[in-house]
């Protein structure tokens, strides 16, 4: 475990975070409470989750399934909200519904309808965010801006029973400059308000974007909801 990561910094951390969320709102003539803070516990222990648990936390951010389910039974009862944001394996898909709420990277019709299926089976319903590629960057996952409108009809052709399209999801662009980063957010939201009219939908309204790097430009660009790990959690530690 590296220095950083203790469990008094944290709640500090996350205090601090939480400020910044609320300041980014109030600056954007938003209310702090439209955008939900996510903390990306991957790669960090438990104990880390815990702290966080214990300091208010309720969402968390997982983006394997298999990292995810060795530490999600440890919080059976507690009351907290687990969204996977990772690449789904359509292999994996099973384990989504009863473990996790949310769905951050639905980029596939096949994967959809497998997710929507399995979680029908179980009486159980995801929130779902499609996930795009707005940089166009090709080591990111995510369809292209393009291909949004024919998903959606895809999608909406039959009923999708277990599954309940929430809105859009993106990683912003790295490295970038602020403008660039708040163009990439406004291209989302855009998205977001086109699909949501064009379809008429009503709960189409989530945009997932931010990251520690970049949350502030994310919120001033509209995001409800900020996937942030290592701003709460401390760097990562990928050796072990
Ligand atoms: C890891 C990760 C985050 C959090 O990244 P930080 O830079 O540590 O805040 C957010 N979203 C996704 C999809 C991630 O994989």
């Amino acid at each position: 475990m590296s220095a950083e990561a203790d469990p008094r910094s944290v709640a500090d951390r996350l205090r601090a975070v939480r400020a910044h969320i609320a300041e980014a709102a109030t600056a954007a003539g938003r209310a702090p409470a439209d955008v939900r803070l996510i903390a990306v516990s991957k790669t960090h222990p438990v104990a880390l989750i815990e702290a966080a648990a214990a300091a208010g936390q309720r969402a968390f951010g997982e983006n394997t399934v298999q990292e995810a389910l060795a530490k999600i039974p440890a919080f059976a009862g507690r009351g907290l909200e687990w969204h996977f944001i990772g690449h789904l394996q359509s292999n994996k898909a099973r384990f989504l519904p009863g473990n996790f709420h949310w769905w951050h990277s639905l980029d596939a019709l096949s994967l959809a309808r497998r997710v929507a299926r399995l979680a029908h089976a179980q009486a159980a319903t995801l929130d779902a965010l499609i996930e795009v590629n707005v940089s166009g960057d090709p080591r990111k996952h995510g369809i292209a801006p393009d291909a949004l409108p024919a998903l959606l009809e895809e999608l909406l052709r039959e009923p999708l029973p277990g599954l309940r399209l929430r809105g859009l999801m993106t990683v912003g662009p790295h490295p970038a400059g602020e403008a660039e980063r708040r163009a990439a957010f406004a291209r989302l939201r855009g998205l977001r308000d086109d699909a949501r009219a064009r379809f008429g939908l009503a709960d189409f309204d989530e945009l997932s974007m931010g990251m520690s790097g970049d949350y502030v430009e994310a919120i001033r660009e509209g995001a409800t909801l900020v996937r942030i790990g290592s701003a709460i959690f401390g760097e990562r530690d990928y050796s072990g």
